[in-house]
């Protein structure tokens, strides 16, 4: 059971450990982009998109390598 006082914001820590902090309406806290809203022009999520691409095709490159 998990009421909206019980959401944590769950990103991964500097230290490793699931963070504590009490979650926004986005799901993270103010640390960890709780307070961002996103893209939110056609512009802004082209960019993102893109960037996304670009670091999946840098993950794929580097995985073969240990
Ligand atoms: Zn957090």
């Amino acid at each position: 059971m998990a009421g909206l006082a019980d959401l944590r914001c769950g990103a991964e820590t500097r230290k490793g450990t699931p963070c504590e902090s009490k979650a926004l309406s986005n799901g993270r806290c103010r640390n960890h982009g709780g307070l961002s809203t996103g893209p939110r022009t056609a512009a802004g999520l082209e960019r993102m998109r893109l960037a996304v691409k670009a670091r999946r095709a840098a993950e794929s490159t580097t995985a073969a390598t240990p």
